[in-house]
């Protein structure tokens, strides 16, 4: 189908601002005894470097190398990969949500390794975010990446913002969807995709 070999894409997205742990565990602690957090106690004492690493590690996606191989054989039907795990941090409180995303495309001239799905997913959500830019990111980056001829991506997270704290909701579920090419303009093909989302195993 295609005559370009296999190519590597460095994920350039993945770089994260530079971390300043020191400067980010000495804020933790201004902050947290500012909430009265006792800061000095021997369980306590390094909570806010603790803190700090925590957020870090939230808002550091692991570097990656993305492989797209041409479509040689000519594979032309869906392909659908559900249940990869989500875990980010709303922008708006900076309080985890986690959840699953299901991903499905309809590949064109080339086609990306199974594995690599849920490293595009923790690249786009090791960061400040909101789920719907989320979802439209990861659908747009393989748009982008692999020309394929329909794009679909559905994530269901529960916010911790919203079950923690404000409206109290535990176990709400919110769901975002976004599709492009075939997956949204062909009636059969977004009906598959979808039917495939809801039977995952
Ligand atoms: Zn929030």
């Amino acid at each position: 189908m295609s005559e370009v070999p296999a190519r590597t894409l460095h994920s350039v997205e993945a770089g994260p601002p530079a971390i300043e742990l020191d400067a980010a565990a000495r804020a933790a602690r201004v902050f947290l005894e500012a909430l009265g957090v006792d800061c000095s106690t021997p369980s306590t004492e390094r909570s806010p470097l603790r803190m700090a690493k925590a957020y870090a590690e939230m808002l550091t996606s692991r570097p990656f190398e993305l492989t797209t191989f041409p479509n040689d054989e000519g594979y032309d039907e869906m392909v659908v990969v559900s249940q990869i795990p989500v875990v980010s941090v709303c922008e708006h409180h900076l309080l985890p949500f986690t959840g699953v995303a299901h991903i499905g495309y309809l590949p064109g001239d080339r086609i990306l390794g199974l594995s690599k799905f849920a490293r595009v997913v923790e690249m786009f959500a090791r960061r400040p975010q909101v789920q719907e830019r989320l979802t439209k990111e990861v659908a747009d980056w393989l748009g982008e990446q692999l020309s394929p001829r329909g794009v679909g991506v559905v994530i269901e997270a529960e916010h911790t913002c919203m079950s923690l704290r404000g409206a109290r909701v535990r176990g709400a579920v919110t769901r975002t969807t976004a599709l492009s090419g075939l997956m949204r303009d062909n009636h059969a093909t977004r009906a598959e995709f979808l039917d495939a989302v809801e039977r995952r195993a």
